[in-house]
């Protein structure tokens, strides 16, 4: 029964990027109970366990309520006020700037921000800071699709169509995405299906597939190219689809051609059977998908890896056809508004490239400031991080919603950059394993406490609303960035901190771009509205049905073929180390470590290894382990797993300290996405004593 008193608010689940329609009752105790939203049709009714348990997050026993600074180098962190610690930012940050340059000071957003504090982070970061040193964690989440699903298509929106359009298809493969896993509701809309699932590991995703190819970690690329092969030479490819849609086939071909079935199956271990089963599956459905997710896109190739999948589905003729498609499953909560709005290295809002001068123009006019004094596009979000505390690289660094001690790869070395800068400035609500390295620490809002707009990974842009107060000491991010701002010399009108007033300004920035907000009131959200949306009402929840976004309105194939892994396995380190993510955790998990119901089941970092592997390594199962690659080592419980293959190992990148996966993953970039390789590295087991 609600508590008397109680106020029922429809919000969205504050994690991944399926953005759960959920409804939050507050109590005046301060108690805070979630119920799925039964009318949003995302979830239709349902969550998963994170969602069920995310109220946990609010009352952390440690939640971050008054700002702390480090008075000098080398000293214990103290409470201050709010004045105290933004003054002293301030100065500090103008010490800095004036010594080095503008780009002497950095900034680091998330994927998991509202789109008004994404939007504002960019501006403060060109604006108010005046750095092109600016960037965020969607650069390891999903930057391959984006510039993959670009290129082809002439615009990046992860789903073109709504997710219940699946529920129509009678085959999806699924290639690199754990959505048992990650996105649990989102396979109600897959039970109609035959799925084929790509991953190297018999996930909790292939346990449903109607055929499971488990190639080698690093060799999808090879797959994809072998599935297209096999699929022209056993005549399924659409000719008229072609002709009228598409632009770049014969080029394509030409790569596709080397990779015939045989072959594949040397490189990718998968059987010439199984690829030409995958083929006649999906060549046989009416209404077919290919949607692709992190397993595709974090390799040092992940780009022309997603671009081999997308080549297949426009020779199949799916996207942009009604009942049929390619998409991306975007990961994080605002993984899509995220990387629209221009806290991304080389983008403005509205998803124009800062490079182009008629964009810089119109977001100058917008934001009242002269486009010459925009800075260019700065490194992308691994490259910044290891710049930082270097000859010539920043030396103060501000980060918000983003937890790269555990979250980036070779997390050790970019531990140690971060610990090397004059300044480290954490925005969180959470004591992450980021924050614990800061110099100043700024408390604020999370997602019940605060009203905004996420934009979710079919393009819908959703409300967010605020159900209760932050605790006291608390404030929003908006906020934070405005009194930073005034202290750096802007005027306080130019960094609102309401979120309507800046969404409003999002608006006119996005106008005209191919993220075009433009049309959407934040007042009418009820109704989620999907970009692009020029005219006021206006939603375009199905792209490409008459034309792709190029300028000719054909889609590109884009020619690619297979390259090894950075690092392959050898003497000295002879398995494949792969990571991924579970159920019952998120991200880096500075959030869900905290929810005791997520921890009793997942609360300790693990590795699956087949017991013959284990075997080989004098491991026991429930044992101690070093996973260990040319980075470091990572300290890890066995779990024996019968289905994993031989050379494989497993880690989940959830948790912290010792435990972090990420201390042996590779930071090879793709050339493109600039994504680092976290899916495949070499490494060897080593047993460990119990401490
Ligand atoms: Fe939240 Fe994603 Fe789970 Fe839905 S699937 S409840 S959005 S974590």
């Amino acid at each position: 029964m609600p508590e008397r008193g109680a106020v029922m608010v429809r919000t969205h689940c504050p994690y991944c990027a399926l953005q759960c329609g959920t409804r939050l009752e507050a109590s005046p105790s301060g108690g805070v109970t979630v119920l799925p939203d039964e009318e949003f049709p995302v979830n239709a009714g349902r969550l998963c366990v994170k969602g069920w348990t995310a109220p946990g997050v609010l009352t952390a026993a440690d939640r971050l309520t008054a700002p702390l600074i480090r008075p000098r180098p080398g000293a214990a962190r103290q409470p201050a006020s709010w004045a105290a610690a933004l003054d002293h930012v301030g100065r500090e940050l103008r010490k800095i700037t004036a010594a080095s340059g503008p780009d002497a000071v950095a900034v680091f957003g998330g994927g998991g921000l509202t789109n008004e504090k994404a939007y504002t982070l960019g501006k403060f970061a060109r604006v108010a800071l005046g750095t092109s040193q600016v960037d965020y964690n969607g650069r390891f989440c999903m930057s391959s699709a984006a510039a993959a699903g670009s290129a082809a298509f002439g615009v990046d929106r992860g789903l073109p169509f709504p997710v219940t359009d699946l529920a129509q298809a009678e085959v999806v493969l699924l290639a690199g995405a754990n959505v048992a896993e990650t996105m649990p509701p989102l396979m109600r809309h897959l039970e109609g299906a035959d799925l084929i699932v790509v991953d190297p590991r018999r996930s909790a995703t292939a346990e449903h597939a109607a055929l499971h190819l488990s190639p080698a970690p690093g060799t999808d690329l090879a797959l994809a190219l072998g599935l297209l092969h096999t699929a022209v030479a056993d005549g399924h490819l659409d000719r008229e689809y072609l002709d009228r849609r598409t632009h770049g086939f014969d080029e394509t071909w030409r790569c596709a051609a080397e990779w015939w079935p045989e072959r594949v199956e040397r490189v990718t271990g998968v059987p010439v059977a199984d690829q030409r089963a995958a083929v006649r599956l999906l060549a046989s459905a009416r209404r077919r998908y290919l949607l692709t997710g992190r397993g595709a896109e974090q390799h040092s190739k992940g780009t022309d890896t997603v671009s081999a999948y997308i080549n297949l589905a426009l020779a199949l003729g799916l996207p942009g056809r009604a009942g049929s498609g390619y998409g991306c499953l975007t990961g994080q909560g605002n993984g899509q508004g995220g990387r629209e709005h221009g806290q991304k290295a080389d983008q403005l809002p509205g998803y124009r490239k800062i490079t182009d001068p008629a964009a810089r123009a119109h977001v100058a006019r917008v934001w009242g400031v002269d486009p010459d004094a925009l800075p260019g596009p700065g490194p992308s979000g691994y490259e910044l991080l290891d710049s930082l505390g270097r000859p010539g690289g920043p030396r103060a660094l501000l980060v918000f919603g983003s937890n790269p001690v555990v979250s980036a790869p070779a997390a050790r070395r970019i531990a140690d950059r971060l610990a090397s800068l004059d300044l480290l400035v954490v925005a969180d609500f959470v004591p992450s394993e980021t924050v614990e390295l800061a110099d100043v620490v700024l408390p604020v809002t999370q997602w019940a406490e605060e009203d905004g707009t996420m934009t979710n990974l079919e393009g819908r842009v959703l409300r967010r609303r605020r159900a209760l107060d932050p605790p006291p000491g608390v404030r929003s991010d908006l906020w934070v960035l405005r009194e930073l701002a005034v202290r750096l010399g802007q005027p306080p009108e130019r960094f609102p901190d309401d979120p309507r007033t800046v969404f409003a300004e999002l608006r006119r920035a996005s106008a005209g771009g191919p993220a075009d907000y433009s049309g959407i009131d934040f007042d009418a959200l009820d109704t989620p509205a999907h970009w692009p949306s020029r005219a006021e009402g206006e939603s375009t929840p199905r792209l490409f049905l008459d034309r792709f976004a190029h300028d000719d309105g054909r889609a590109r194939f884009r020619p690619v073929t297979h390259r090894d892994a950075a690092e392959l396995p050898d003497a000295d380190y002879p398995l494949y180390a792969t990571t991924g993510r579970v159920l019952a955790q998120y991200q880096s998990g500075a959030q869900t470590r905290r929810v005791p119901e997520l921890t009793a089941g997942a609360g300790e970092a693990f590795v699956e290894v087949h017991p013959d592997t284990a075997g080989r390594f004098g491991l026991a199962d429930g044992g101690l382990a070093r996973v260990v690659s040319r980075r470091g080592g990572t300290v890890a419980r066995v779990r024996t797993v019968a289905s994993l293959r031989t050379d494989t190992v497993f880690l989940p990148f959830h948790f912290p300290d010792a435990g972090r996966a990420n201390l042996i993953t590779n930071p090879a970039l793709d050339p493109v996405s600039r994504m680092p390789e976290f899916k495949v590295c070499a490494a060897r087991l080593e047993p460990l004593e119990e401490p």
